[in-house]
């Protein structure tokens, strides 16, 4: 049986879970490249919760004076340039633990390119810099071992996807160039999504996973010589299926687990942009701010909710309403050259975190 202590952990977990509603937010700021201090960021010293963004403007009536604006913003969790990725993961390792318990779980990083968030998602390669994606295939394998002694048997399923221009790409495609299958996403009548002709491979072990990651990688980075900084301008969604059954206790669980890292949210002037690129600032726009529609839509237990207004909130459809956990990181860039695009993230962000949808239950049969 599980350890009283964490059973403990896990219900108190739930239980601050379903009074706050199941969406979290946290916001992580990036260190400066050079290691200094930002100047416009403020993270007060004995609170995890907020952070303040600080415009300085001068005004010349007359004589030269300066006035302070602040930005004060609050959200479940603000990690420091000084956090690492541990620290990072341990916040949400609970979250991950209960896509094996029946839950749905889904976790954004969103924010401008260049803020941190395939640091945050993928890591590095080296073993602290690790992101939340190989830490939670850890934590996913290791505890479905443990609880293979409670006779509990899983099977895992994993997909990697890319969104770009509202198109679908197979990550996990192995076949020719000139082969690649279109895909198109599916519901079943039990409310089921799945993607057309899409690469889902049956796992059973952390390496398998961390080998399909790689694959992931390789074919985003094709693409990306291709195609200069596409990997920025397309939304990357990692799923793991989860099923689950203990046969002496006749108990069933199926969820997935979805980590997605978005495309940057940065706004492009409409004169900047032309031809391919107006495209996909059109794609990108589109379907970031149907993910606030979606989310509020839920919020405010509306009767539509426009999944089907993006390729994204389609496929996460699932993972976003009901039965489901979300975490979404807000990824911001400390540089005073970014403040603009960190207001908007960080406005974007707590529009989010306002949403309180519902409560999440468990799928157990
Ligand atoms: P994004 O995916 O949002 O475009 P990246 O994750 O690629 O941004 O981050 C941009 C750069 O900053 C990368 O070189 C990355 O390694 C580095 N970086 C981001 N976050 C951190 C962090 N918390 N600590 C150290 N380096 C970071
Ligand atoms: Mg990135």
């Amino acid at each position: 049986e599980l350890h009283a202590g964490e059973m403990e952990r896990r219900r108190l977990h739930n239980t601050i879970q379903e009074l706050k509603g199941n969406i979290r937010v946290f916001c992580r700021v990036r260190p400066l490249v050079d290691g200094g201090l930002s100047k416009h960021i403020q993270l007060p010293a004995s609170d995890v919760k907020t952070i303040t963004l600080a415009k300085t403007e001068e005004s010349h009536t007359g004589k030269t004076a300066e006035t302070q604006k602040n930005y004060i913003f609050s959200f479940d969790r603000v990690f420091g340039p000084m956090a690492s990725q541990q620290e990072v993961f341990e916040e949400i390792s609970l979250l991950v633990q209960s896509a094996l318990d029946g839950y749905n779980v889904c976790c954004f990083a969103y924010g401008q390119t260049g803020s941190g968030k395939t640091y945050t998602m993928e890591g590095a390669e080296y073993d602290q810099a690790r992101g939340v994606i190989p830490r939670a295939v850890q934590q996913i394998f290791r505890a479905a071992e443990k609880l293979a002694t409670q006779g509990w048997e899983f099977t895992f399923t994993a997909s990697f996807v890319e969104i770009y221009n509202e198109s679908l790409r197979d990550l996990l495609y192995t076949g020719k160039a000139s082969k690649r299958p279109e895909h198109e996403i599916r519901k079943s009548t039990n409310n089921e999504v799945t993607i057309t002709n899409l690469t889902y491979e049956k796992v059973s072990n952390e390496d398998q996973v961390l080998g399909l990651i790689a694959l992931a990688n390789q074919n985003r980075s094709t693409a990306q010589t291709a195609q200069n900084d596409r990997s920025s301008r397309s939304h990357s969604v990692f799923q793991l299926d989860i099923e689950g059954v203990n046969v002496g206790r006749d108990v069933k669980c199926k969820s997935t687990l979805c980590l997605v890292d978005l495309a940057g949210s940065e706004r492009m002037l409409k004169s900047q942009s032309q031809g391919e690129r107006f495209k996909e600032m059109t794609a990108i726009n589109g379907s970031l701010s149907n993910l606030g529609i979606v989310i509020s839509a839920l919020a405010n237990k509306e009767s539509y909710v426009p999944y089907r207004n993006s390729k994204l909130t389609y496929l996460l459809q699932s993972c976003l309403g009901g039965n489901s956990k979300t975490l979404m990181f807000v990824n911001i860039a400390p540089e005073s050259d970014s403040f603009g695009e960190t207001l908007n993230s960080l406005r974007f962000a707590s529009k989010v975190n306002d949403c309180v949808i519902g409560t999440a239950s468990a799928n157990r049969k």
